[in-house]
């Protein structure tokens, strides 16, 4: 049965919610910009907002099947969050799911976080519409300025 699922699913078959959807479009343009490929074709990743009781994070990246990689976001705070932290925690599970980034929790003598892809519970970042470019090369080429 799985095996005949799984040869019938196409590629392009793998879900992403409507409302994260835009959020996929612009990483794979902000890392074409930058020089890397996003090819969500040969790589799909799933995009679910989803509620978990046994989860208190924002989102997560999650494997299934042993392969199959999902951005799920939870649904309690999704709609809460202004559309530029929308797009900076999707860019954050899309680092993990796609970019296999791990935490990074390095400070700037401010001690702002250097990195969108911190864990959250050393540092916070300051991202905005002035360090976004800034924060993106780091997430994707992994440039660290000091004063993001
Ligand atoms: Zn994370």
């Amino acid at each position: 049965m799985a095996m005949v699922f799984l040869g019938c699913k196409k590629e392009d078959e793998v879900a992403v919610h409507p409302e994260l959807r835009p959020h996929f479009e612009s990483f794979k343009e902000e890392a074409a910009t930058r020089g890397i490929t996003v090819d969500f074709e040969k790589r799909p990743i799933g995009g679910e907002l989803i509620s978990d009781p046994e989860r208190s994070e924002l989102g997560w990246c999650d494997t299934e099947n042993g392969t199959d990689q999902i951005v799920r976001i939870n649904v309690l705070f999704w709609p809460v969050l202004t559309p530029l932290n929308q797009e900076k925690l999707v860019y954050h599970e899309l680092g993990h799911c796609f970019l296999r980034r791990a935490h990074l929790d390095e400070k700037n003598m401010q001690g702002r976080c250097l990195s969108i892809m911190h864990s959250g519970q050393v540092c916070s970042d300051n991202y905005s519409l002035d360090t976004r470019e800034q924060y993106l090369d780091e997430l994707f080429l992994q440039i660290r300025r000091s004063q993001p």
